[in-house]
């Protein structure tokens, strides 16, 4: 489904993505794991293409991500395209970013209805049952200031599924919420997982990322410098730098 190749970035002289490699196929779990810095936000923003990148390749479903070939030479996609892409994949933020003057059932359907088009009666039907199944068909007419971190970022997800993505992206989103509010948060996360969503997890929640990747990869400096199965690299890192990071976390 989405395929990395010598992904690399650079902000001017500094080089925050070094010939990223990736592959997620359906259905796949992937936790990122790395320090502060290692590069871990900007490679979400590059697949959903939030930031541009200078080289390689991000391909999701079949299409790359972003740019075209004209006569040899890469150019911006058309922002039509780039929206089209762009739509097919759910992000979630560590601070929700909520339409804050929208109801949260709102919130829900703007995606629907002004990006794909959909009917208000449709929308509203879909995002009802969003709502119920993240546990918050109770708040459809609240703003979300009333609601607490966590539920917050339950919309947030409920939000991004509404789009119908094939893939969603998670940037540490239980990193701003109160601990006690982090378990309402991965317990949907986990649903999610076990429904079959394909995701893409940046996170410190290493019990989690234990438990519900199907594989962890860690970044450091820019670079992935361990991919294996969560058994495999909490238990056995291969890499020194894993192991003197896993040191530092568990
Ligand atoms: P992480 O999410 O792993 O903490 P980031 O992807 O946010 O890391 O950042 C990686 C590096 O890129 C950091 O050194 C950061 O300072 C730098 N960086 C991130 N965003 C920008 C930006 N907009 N302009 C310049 N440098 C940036
Ligand atoms: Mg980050």
């Amino acid at each position: 489904m989405l395929s990395i190749k010598r992904l690399t970035k650079a902000y001017g002289a500094h080089t925050v993505l070094d010939e990223i490699d990736l592959e997620i196929a359906t259905k796949d779990v992937v936790a990122v794991i790395g320090p502060s810095g290692s590069g871990k936000s900007t490679l979400l923003k590059c697949i959903n293409f939030l930031e541009p990148y200078q080289q390689g390749e991000v391909r999701f479903e079949g299409q790359c991500v972003g740019y075209r070939e004209a006569a040899g030479k890469r150019r911006e996609a058309s922002d039509r395209v780039i929206n089209r892409q762009r739509a097919r994949i759910g992000m979630v933020f560590q601070n929700f970013n909520l339409f804050g003057h929208m109801s949260v059932l709102d919130n829900l359907i703007e995606g629907p209805t002004q990006v794909l088009h959909e009917p208000r009666a449709s929308a509203i039907e879909r995002a009802e049952r969003l709502l119920d199944k993240v546990g918050l068909l109770d708040k459809r007419d609240q703003r979300p200031s009333r609601l607490s971190g966590g539920q917050q970022q339950r919309v947030a997800i409920a939000r991004a599924l509404a789009m119908r993505p094939s893939l969603m992206l998670f940037d540490e989103p239980t990193s701003a919420l109160d601990p006690e509010l982090v378990g309402e948060v991965l317990a949907t996360m986990r649903q999610l997982a076990e429904e079959g969503m394909t995701m893409l997890i940046v996170t410190h929640e290493m019990e989690f990322a234990r438990e519900v990747a199907t594989r962890v990869v860690f970044m450091e400096d820019g670079r992935i410098v361990e991919e294996n199965a969560p058994e495999r690299l909490f238990v056995s890192p291969e890499n020194p730098r894993t192991r003197a990071f896993l040191a530092r976390v568990l």
